[in-house]
């Protein structure tokens, strides 16, 4: 039996849509949520992204506003920007597109943003509230990946779920966030060794690597439930996940699509983010 799909466009859609009461309560009071991203560089995909943030956060009722830096920016300016927006009362999150241009360090960089409009999670503040388990924000896309498997009603206490990627924005706090579902984490990496035989043992396996079609259905358990993170961009031009769907599905028993899977989650997280930040302002 192929692999049931889970649609992560329309959970999107309904997480955004169930979000009206609070945007309007806050409205009531005087608020409209409002998000403040800073593009520095000209890197195509980071262009797309924050132009799809954008226009999720204006069909949702909240304000945008995007603040674009030439590649070789000046880190004081840079500095000096986001002081502002963390000084703004009408912006409530703030978010740092990443890749920033080479010369600049991007934990300092995000180390800048108040803690309070961290609506990305990746000020060491918020990943630090997520290891101790306390309130904060948490990175939209491991957000939305534990959203998709509840969604899905995927079973996790107990199981072994097992992630393929170890970076700061997925891999890692994807990994907490699944520890708090009472799964037996695993976190595979380029230096992993006999990947298939680890990723093998996964009743739930995600890829986060950012290499198209990593993982075939010959790497996967049958019956599994598979998240595909990956963005990558082929040379015709066309989007592919980590996870060679056609062999992968036929194996599995849930499976997201690229795109539309996890991509419009992580967006709808961010929202909701952004609508929490407001709220706390006014708490
Ligand atoms: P990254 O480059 O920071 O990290 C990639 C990780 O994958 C590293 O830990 C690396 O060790 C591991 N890896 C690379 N090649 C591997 C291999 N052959 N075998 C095993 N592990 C390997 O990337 P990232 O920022 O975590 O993003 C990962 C992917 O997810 C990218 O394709 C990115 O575009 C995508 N992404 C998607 C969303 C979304 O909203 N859907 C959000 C963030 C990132």
């Amino acid at each position: 039996m192929p692999a049931i799909l889970i649609d992560g466009k329309s959970l999107a859609a309904d997480v955004r849509a169930s979000m009206k009461n609070r945007v309007e309560a806050l409205a009531a009071r005087g608020v409209r949520p409002g998000l403040a991203a800073i593009l520095a560089g000209n890197d195509p995909a980071s262009r797309v992204y924050v132009r799809n943030k954008a226009r999720a956060c204006e069909e949702t009722g909240l304000r945008s506003e995007t603040h674009e830096f030439p590649d070789d920016v000046a880190e004081a300016a840079l500095r000096e920007r986001v002081a502002q927006l963390n000084a703004d009362p009408r912006v409530h999150g703030i978010l740092v597109q990443l890749p920033l241009p080479r010369h600049l360090d991007s934990s300092r960089v995000l180390a800048w943003i108040s803690p309070a409009k961290d609506v990305d999670g990746f000020h060491a503040e918020n990943l630090g509230a997520l290891v101790q388990g306390r309130p904060g924000f948490v990175p939209g896309t491991p957000a939305g990946v534990i959203r998709l498997l509840e969604h899905a009603g995927v079973a996790l206490a107990g199981k072994n779920a097992t992630i393929v990627g170890r970076s700061t924005i997925v891999g890692k706090p994807l990994a907490l966030l699944l520890l708090q579902k009472d799964a037996t984490v695993t976190i595979c990496h380029s230096r992993t060794e006999n990947l298939a035989a680890v990723t093998r043992q996964a009743d739930v396996l995600i890829a986060a690597a950012g290499r198209a079609k990593l993982i075939t259905g010959g790497m996967v358990k049958a019956g599994a439930c598979v998240i595909d993170v990956g963005i990558n961009r082929l040379p015709d031009g066309k989007l592919a996940g980590d996870v060679d769907f056609a062999s992968v599905s036929a194996v599995a028993s849930s499976i997201t699509p690229v795109p539309g899977g996890v991509g419009p989650m992580t967006i709808a997280m961010l929202i909701v983010n952004t609508i929490r930040a407001a709220e706390l302002s006014i708490a």
